[in-house]
């Protein structure tokens, strides 16, 4: 079996960003660096300019203003088939009427690639997306998942330092595309090239992701590792869109940080929560039976609901002091025996260290 060589991978240096379409602000001051090789994911829901942000590195769309480097290089005027790009888009744009090497080798045709250098160079980049052998089938005959496996080897075919991809699995179903997450992962790893994948769905971004750029209305709203986005989110945006939490204002009476009129215990003095909000990750907290140690918060409530996942549970709860808030209990043994129902009055415990903080926005 043939291998390809890791490609020289390019770093992407994006500065101030921004493109408009009339009134609409699509892309909003930019500011992003893509390390060399790194497998970078655009986080966001849609509308929020994923999509054009990839289509300028591409060269696809013009910014009104900004500029974009790849190695150094001023690259934002620069024609698509210059950039040393390769995309993969969410519908894979194959071309139905050409076979499967034909799809892949376009490329190299018009780069006027000698014939049987495009041979070789398909029919290694067929190997690296495990499709020996499928030149000559057409389209047509193959599977969504085959497909897109076509897409990505023409898009990795003539060596890109830089890989965009935009939602390249959302037309998959659930299996295949966690199967696809883990397969990409590989190929980024064998290949080394600059990533950019874009999607909606913050498991996919955590799962695959060596950073998470956090996109909303056009602006980065944080940049991180997928640990330190859902340890630390930046705001409640952020908070929201990776992992489930609810949120507790905060209220500083006599110099003391409060919920419903109860002290709070936390990593930081009452002077750091203004305008913040204590974020409640349903993981975080635990059901309490015994007495709390000097370093729990601890909140009463009400069980407004129970579903049982088998492996774990999950309660809606309202505390006392009003707020809506998920819990998620793991379910070892009988556990389903000691499991708190509906109706039940509740004691929940989340120790100071598991305390987060985030902004309002
Ligand atoms: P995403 O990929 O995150 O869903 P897009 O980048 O496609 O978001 O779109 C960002 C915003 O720009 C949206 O409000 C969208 O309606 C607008 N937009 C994108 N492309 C165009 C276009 N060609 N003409 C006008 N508005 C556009
Ligand atoms: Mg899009």
């Amino acid at each position: 079996m043939t291998e390809k060589k890791k490609a020289a991978a390019v770093p992407i240096a994006i500065e101030g960003l921004t493109k408009r379409y009339g009134a609409a602000v699509a892309l909003d001051h930019i500011d992003l660096d893509v390390r060399s090789g790194e497998f970078l994911t655009l986080l966001g829901p849609s509308g929020s300019g994923k999509t054009t942000l990839l289509m300028a590195l591409a060269g696809f769309v013009r910014p009104d203003s900004g500029s974009l480097r790849f190695g150094g290089v001023e690259t934002v005027c620069a024609p698509p088939h210059k950039r040393g790009v390769g995309m993969v888009f969410q519908s894979y744009a194959l071309f139905p009427h050409m076979n499967v090497a034909e799809n892949i080798g376009f490329a190299l045709r018009l780069r006027k690639v000698p014939r049987d250098e495009i041979a070789r160079r398909v029919d290694e980049a067929l190997e690296t997306v495990e499709l020996g052998g499928y030149g000559a089938r057409s389209v047509a005959q193959l599977s969504g998942g085959q497909r897109q496996r076509v897409a990505l080897a023409r898009a990795i075919v003539f060596d890109p330092g830089i890989l965009l991809m935009d939602e390249p699995l959302s037309a998959l179903d659930k299996k295949l595309r966690e199967h696809m997450q883990v397969e990409l992962r590989r190929l980024h790893e064998k290949l080394g090239m600059t990533t950019v994948y874009v999607t909606h769905d913050q498991r996919e971004a955590l799962s695959m992701s060596d950073r998470i750029a956090v996109i909303h209305r056009g602006k980065v709203m944080q940049i991180g590792t997928p640990g330190e986005l859902y340890e630390q989110p930046a705001n409640r945006f952020v908070a929201d869109f990776i992992g489930e939490s609810a949120f507790l204002p905060i209220e500083v009476r006599d110099g003391v940080a409060c919920y419903a009129g109860r002290p709070l215990r936390l990593q930081t003095g009452a002077d750091a929560c203004r305008d913040k909000l204590l974020m409640l990750r349903p993981e975080r907290l635990s059901v309490m039976t015994g007495e709390a140690d000097a370093d729990m918060n601890v909140f009463r409530g009400t069980v407004s609901s129970l579903a049982y996942h088998g492996d774990s549970y999950l309660l809606q709860v309202v505390l006392e002091g009003g707020a809506s808030i998920s819990v998620r209990g793991v379910c070892r043994g009988h556990a389903s025996a000691g499991m708190p129902g509906k109706g039940d009055a509740i004691t929940l415990g989340m120790h100071r260290q598991d305390t987060v903080l985030v902004a309002d926005a």
